[in-house]
């Protein structure tokens, strides 16, 4: 196993996630100069979005004091930049899937004591819909939820939730907009999500921009009888 391991890594060496050269040293998931420049959300960010914010007086950011949400609160771990942009391309469609090593090996080092905190009793990735599975051939958030909940511990339900509607991507949209297109974008597993009725759950997403996505799910989960959902993502941008 050992030598089939060391084998492949010789012919598949691992590539940085962020500048894609190979790794050194070996074993590593990451290059030392690119690991040191990745932005991770410091306070002071928003308590409910989790947004990294300007003003260490305020509690929320602009966004989260004017809307309400469905979703209790949640965690971006990266500024959502250019590299870790470039990153998450590749991991999402040029089947760069071994970067979920190291994104997850991230969110446990960094997250496992608020997650603990969140007390969910389940994970459930953001859905793509079948059309976009069948372009793809994987969904990068069920990979992330599946090694996240290995290593928590914490069950993982990949069909808790279905997008139904296909949609265009949404960067030209107004948050508006945005929200309207993915309304009804997206419906519950009723035979996945009975037994979550009344219990916390935890969404994971790869980017949290206006929140508009993650606001759908929680709407629909909490419709279907979830008590509580909370949310975290790899990355997030900036909020006022
Ligand atoms: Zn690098
Ligand atoms: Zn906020």
């Amino acid at each position: 196993m050992r030598i089939a391991r060391t084998l492949l890594e010789l012919i598949y060496p691992k590539r940085c996630p962020i500048c894609e050269r190979i790794v050194l040293p070996k074993g590593a998931f990451i290059c030392a100069k690119c690991y040191e420049e990745l932005q991770w959300v410091n306070a002071p960010y928003c308590m409910k979005c989790g947004k990294p914010i300007h003003d260490p007086t305020k509690e929320y950011c602009y966004d989260c004091e004017s809307k309400t949400f469905h979703y209790e609160y949640g965690y971006g771990m990266w500024v959502y930049d250019e590299k870790i942009r470039r990153s998450i391309v590749g991991f999402k469609y040029k089947n760069r899937k071994e970067y979920a090593e190291f994104y997850v090996n991230e969110l446990v080092r960094g997250y496992a004591d608020k997650i603990g905190r969140m007390g969910v009793e389940c994970i459930v990735p953001v859905p793509i819909h079948k059309r976009r599975y069948r372009q793809r051939g994987y969904n990068q958030a069920a990979i992330l939820a599946k090694k996240l909940g290995e290593r928590l511990g914490i069950e993982v339900e990949e069909e808790a939730l279905i997008r139904c509607k296909y949609t265009m991507p949404q960067k030209n949209l107004s948050d508006r907009e945005r929200l309207k297109n993915l309304e009804q974008a997206f419906r519950v597993n009723q035979k996945r999500i009975e037994k979550y009725r009344g219990k916390r759950v935890l969404l994971l997403d790869d980017i949290y921009t206006t929140g508009s996505t993650i606001e759908a799910c929680a709407k629909v989960l909490k419709g279907a009888g979830v008590d509580k959902v909370y949310y975290i993502s790899l990355c997030i941008g900036r909020g006022y």
